[in-house]
């Protein structure tokens, strides 16, 4: 097969705290293994996320537990270990020379909400990690396409041009407000997996 005709393997990743993991997540990874044809998405919930310091989270195991069971339902779908097993802060930099030294025929396509793509001038060795794999911007209520596409004229073109935007179907979704509404006894139900929901009760999280 020459160079013409060889298919791109695509992989889809989609990091983030998780805490919990929600239909918005589910959604916005969906939507890009649809519209991109990636051959699978992995999920990979933060050991500790950089941006989002002295931030009061739940144990990594019980997020990576509750990513598992809300990928299960999507057989394109895999929850990874990857940065819950690695000490130190969580820099999407290091999972990505981790993924393609385990997936070196594969690009790359990262996964994030518009309001965490317009941080990415924070993001540590943002420059690298925008010229060794792609990332894929989905809508999210409340973040204007429009400001994330201002945001993005201020980098060079051929970092820009590794950055996809992507509509999605808009849901007000967020793990805060899940969290608040579980610690107010608020119903939680058709926000998030009913087995995510379910471990959520059963391990008392959030209540304080
Ligand atoms: P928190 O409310 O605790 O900050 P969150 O709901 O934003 O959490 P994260 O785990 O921080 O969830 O998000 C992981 C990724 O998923 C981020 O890129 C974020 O932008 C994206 N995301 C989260 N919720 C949605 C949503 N409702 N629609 C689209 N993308 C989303």
């Amino acid at each position: 097969m020459n160079n013409e005709t060889r298919k791109e393997h695509r992989l889809g990743v989609m990091g983030g705290t998780f805490d919990p993991i929600h239909y918005g997540h589910l959604v916005a990874a969906e939507g890009a293994r649809h519209s991109l044809s990636l051959e699978r998405v992995i999920f990979i919930p933060a050991g500790s996320p950089p941006h989002k310091p002295g931030y009061f989270i739940s144990e990594p195991r019980d997020r990576y537990t509750m990513t598992c069971l809300a990928v299960a339902s999507n057989s394109f779908f895999e929850a990874s270990t990857l940065e819950v097993d690695r000490p130190g802060p969580s820099y999407t930099i290091d999972t990505i020379h981790a993924l393609k030294q385990l997936y070196p025929e594969h690009q790359i396509y990262f996964i994030t909400g518009a309001d965490a793509l317009l941080e990415i001038l924070t993001w540590k060795a943002f420059e690298e990690l925008l010229t060794i794999c792609r990332f894929v911007a989905a809508t999210r209520p409340g973040y204007r396409l429009s400001e994330l596409q201002s945001k993005l004229n201020q980098l060079p073109g051929n970092l820009k041009q590794n950055i996809l935007c992507m509509e999605v179907p808009a849901l007000a979704i967020s793990s805060t407000d899940i969290r608040q509404r579980v610690r107010e006894g608020r119903p939680i139900k058709y926000l998030l997996p009913e087995s995510v929901e379910e471990y959520v009760l059963k391990k008392h999280l959030y209540r304080t």
